[in-house]
């Protein structure tokens, strides 16, 4: 057991790779709070799964950060993991793209993050083995048409998260971002059409889309003893694609 009784918060916990990362974390012994928008939603994703606690929470409401970080006290009174995960990928071109989206994207795909990982700080401090998580998006480096506010959060992730850990390694708490690339998800429900798969399919080197775990399986090694010494680094899960 990679993780046995830590304790993990996982936003964006009821869908794609978050469901998947909470439930990989358990499975390793940990006790994580998964939260996600929807409480309903949140608990039906992991229905019968003992160490598993469900939270209804919007990660970009005002006093969401306080309100999570009590919810992981009170679940397994001591947080060890965070994962930030919570994102949204609102897409127009940039001659009409709306303020509201700009904003939504900046508030949930990174301030958010900055807000929580806050939050957390004097708890991982606490921890034998403090670990922060954060999901950028291979497109922190890339460039994709109507995605300028996505990309932007995203490499506002990238920067977040290196000088988290440049601050925070004092304490022994580690801070990396994963780049998933094209994943199977509730976010790229395009994939479903079996013609559009097989484009982004083709466009990995491994010819494949990617699945929920291969992300998960990646920040299971960021927030276990194997990932101990990795810290201000992006790790590109993404089957290659981002090698042209
Ligand atoms: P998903 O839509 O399957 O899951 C995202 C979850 O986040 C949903 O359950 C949603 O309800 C939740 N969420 C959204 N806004 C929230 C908020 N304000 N508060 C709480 N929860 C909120 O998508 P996914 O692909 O699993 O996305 C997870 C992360 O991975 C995101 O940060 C996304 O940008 C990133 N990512 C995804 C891909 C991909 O191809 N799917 C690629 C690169 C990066």
């Amino acid at each position: 057991m990679r993780l046995q009784d830590r304790g993990a918060i996982v936003t964006g916990a009821a869908s794609g790779i978050g469901k998947a990362a909470a439930e990989l974390f358990a499975s390793e012994g940990a006790k994580v709070l998964a939260v996600d928008l929807d409480a309903d939603k949140a608990a039906k994703a992991h229905e019968g799964n003992e160490r598993i606690t469900p939270l209804g929470q919007d990660v970009a409401a005002p006093d969401a950060a306080e309100k999570i970080i009590g919810a992981a006290l009170k679940a397994f009174g001591r947080i060890d993991i965070l994962m930030n995960n919570a994102g949204v990928a609102l897409g127009a071109p940039v001659e009409e793209f709306p303020d509201e989206y700009w904003d939504k994207t900046l508030a949930v795909n990174v301030t958010a993050h900055f807000k929580l990982a806050k939050a957390a700080i004097p708890h991982l401090k606490a921890s034998p083995a403090g670990r922060i998580i954060n999901v950028a998006s291979v497109m922190a480096d890339g460039t994709d048409y109507g995605l300028a506010a996505y990309s932007a959060s995203k490499a506002g992730v990238a920067g977040l998260t290196r000088n988290l850990a440049l601050e925070l390694g004092r304490y022994g708490i580690t801070a990396n971002y994963i780049l998933p690339g094209a994943i199977q998800t509730g976010m790229t429900v395009n994939f479903d059409d079996p013609k559009i798969a097989e484009i982004w399919a083709k466009k990995s080197p491994l010819k494949r889309l990617g699945q929920p775990i291969d992300i998960a399986r990646g920040a299971l090694f960021l927030a276990s003893d194997e990932g101990g010494f990795v810290t201000g680094h992006g790790l590109n899960v993404d089957g290659g694609l981002m090698l042209r």
